[in-house]
């Protein structure tokens, strides 16, 4: 009775032959055509003519230059077209005789010439003598098919494909290599196990006993366990695949599209001295440690814009929503302004943010205290501006604290919970306002100082730092999904188990977690969701 859903209604292969330029488009030094299926062969014996090599007195005959074309052989020689005799061009011929290709079908590839023209023609050439245009990651799906890669590898083929950045490849190498495909695999054993026992306690209870029920649970906790694991770094599976988006918010003139040129390493943003000039939003990305960060300069907001302005600040806010991080930018020579605790106010308080406590070139270090200094909310000495001298109060808040002296540790990070350990008012306000978790950094845009901190504060704040050298990431949304289906059923089973439910129940979820991980590998899933993953792929991949 135990499950045996397996690529439910998918055909192996197609016995079409597709063909399609699997280089880029544009010119190149060469382009490659690949075609896959039963026709490969024919159709390179009859468009391909072998060159002679020029035979040296010693040298052996070359070998092949009539009869069939071997397997796993280069060739070189013309591509002509057989009606009319007209070459085409010189290339190189590369075969792979079914099941040791790529596809897992007969496979041939032509090395051409890298011109679009020459390569449509060839291609076109290719169709006439019987070939198909293979649609987007064809041979990667009839790959798949052929079972030359799982559904997990598979998919891993477009990451490595697109990977921009080194911890990007990492991931999809990690995948392609099909260590997830393993770990999900063993989970999926250990579940028929389980589901296997519950079954065979169904069907012979009376010849093998009712089901230690106690020691099920533990099985079941355990596997629960190893999924709640694997869902723990999805969060950063999906901001190392998709990129973490930043958010840059603040006041104007704090120093925002200053910050981002200086991130960026290029002048992109308009930077002036004239208060709310980014009026639109800039979308940039750049790379930390391989993670790639897109960063949002948004418009500095402010209380009574003009309507054009107003359009950026509305960005701005939607830039915020979909940002996975928020960089506060304040002034560090001007201290935290009513119109800093405004902004504040509107940000949404379960976005990670760091404080960026900007021009700190401006500020000696030992002036770092105005940054500590916060007008109280209500009554009080309230300054008016709110904003406070470097000089004038440097000096009143504690002292004491070891992240105030000197140059702050790891080059400016430091968190705002290593500050005094008994905060003045003032500092208690701040903390309150930035909230407790906050990191704030101490940099210039101007002079790049702090730069380092922030980038390793940015990696931080998204639980990133290190992220290379992890290796179980769930990179895509789908493989997420598919164990957190699990985990619920597991969860489910689990409640089951000790609510001495019937055993019946416990099988249905059982089999649903063993379901839902095979989704990942592809060993339960249907057509539609493979021609779904494949669509997204390129052509001739
Ligand atoms: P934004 O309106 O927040 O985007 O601010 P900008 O980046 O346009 O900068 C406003 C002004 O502050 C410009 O004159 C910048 O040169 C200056 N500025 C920005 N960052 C720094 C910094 O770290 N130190 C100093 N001294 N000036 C800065």
């Amino acid at each position: 009775m135990l499950v045996g859903v397996s690529l439910i209604g998918m055909q192996k292969g197609s016995e079409e032959t597709i063909a399609a330029v699997a280089t880029p488009p544009g010119e190149g030094g060469i382009g490659i055509i690949r075609v896959s299926g039963s026709q490969a062969f024919p159709i390179a014996e009859r468009i391909f003519q072998r060159a002679r090599a020029t035979q040296h007195p010693t040298a052996p005959r070359p070998r092949g230059t009539t009869g069939g074309l071997e397997s796993h052989r280069i060739y070189f020689g013309t591509i002509r077209d057989p009606e009319t005799g007209e070459v085409l061009d010189r290339a190189l011929l590369l075969t792979f005789r079914a099941p040791h290709s790529y596809t897992g079908e007969d496979v041939v590839e032509f090395s051409c010439h890298g011109s679009p023209l020459l390569l449509r023609r060839v291609l076109q050439l290719i169709w006439r003598e019987g070939a198909r245009p293979a649609q987007p990651g064809e041979f990667t799906q009839r790959a798949f098919l052929n079972g030359k890669l799982d559904l997990a590898q598979a998919e891993a083929v477009a990451d490595l494909i697109r990977a921009r950045t080194e911890s990007q490849l990492r991931a999809a190498l990690y995948l392609h290599e099909g260590a997830l495909s393993r770990t999900i695999r063993q989970l999926s054993d250990a579940l028929l196990a389980l589901l296997a026992q519950v079954e065979a306690t169904i069907d012979f209870s009376e010849e093998i006993g009712e089901l230690d029920r106690d020691a099920f649970a533990t099985e079941l906790n355990e596997l629960q366990k190893q999924l709640e694991h694997l869902l723990r770094r999805a969060q950063s599976g999906r901001l190392l695949r998709e990129g973490v988006r930043v958010a840059i918010v603040g006041r104007p003139n704090v120093g925002k599209s200053s910050l981002l040129n200086t991130l960026l390493g290029e002048e992109r943003a308009i930077v002036t001295p004239i208060p709310g000039t980014t009026r639109d939003l800039i979308e940039e990305a750049f790379q930390i440690q391989g993670v790639p960060i897109v960063v949002l300069d948004t418009a500095g907001l402010r209380e009574h814009p003009d309507p054009v302005e107003q359009i950026g600040i509305e960005r701005t806010r939607r830039a915020v929503e979909h940002a996975d991080l928020l960089l506060v930018v304040c002034d560090l020579s001007e201290g935290l302004t009513e119109a800093d605790r405004a902004i504040l106010a509107t940000l949404p308080a379960d976005k990670p943010r760091i404080m960026v406590w900007n021009k700190a070139d401006l500020v000696p270090v030992s002036d770092f205290a105005p940054l500590l200094h916060v007008p109280p909310t209500s009554g009080g000495n309230q300054t008016g501006s709110g904003s406070v001298a470097p000089t004038s109060e440097g000096n009143q808040t504690g002292s004491g604290s070891p992240c105030l002296q000197g140059e702050p540790k790891g080059g400016g990070l430091q968190k705002l919970a290593c500050l005094p350990a008994v905060p003045s008012a003032d500092m208690r306000n701040l903390k309150e306002e930035v909230s407790e978790n906050s990191i704030a950094v101490r940099v210039s845009a101007l002079t790049g100082e702090g730069l380092p901190a922030l980038c390793e504060a940015i990696l931080e704040a998204v639980n990133l730092t290190g992220v290379g050298e992890e290796s179980l990431l769930l990179t895509h949304a789908r493989h997420v999904q598919a164990v957190e289906t699990a985990r619920q059923h597991l969860l489910s089973a689990l409640n089951a188990t000790r609510a001495g439910l019937p055993l019946e129940v416990l099988a249905v979820d059982l089999r649903g977690a063993w379901l839902a991980l095979g989704e990942i590998t592809g060993e339960t899933v249907d057509e539609q969701l493979v021609d779904r993953i494949f669509r997204d792929f390129c052509i001739g991949k």
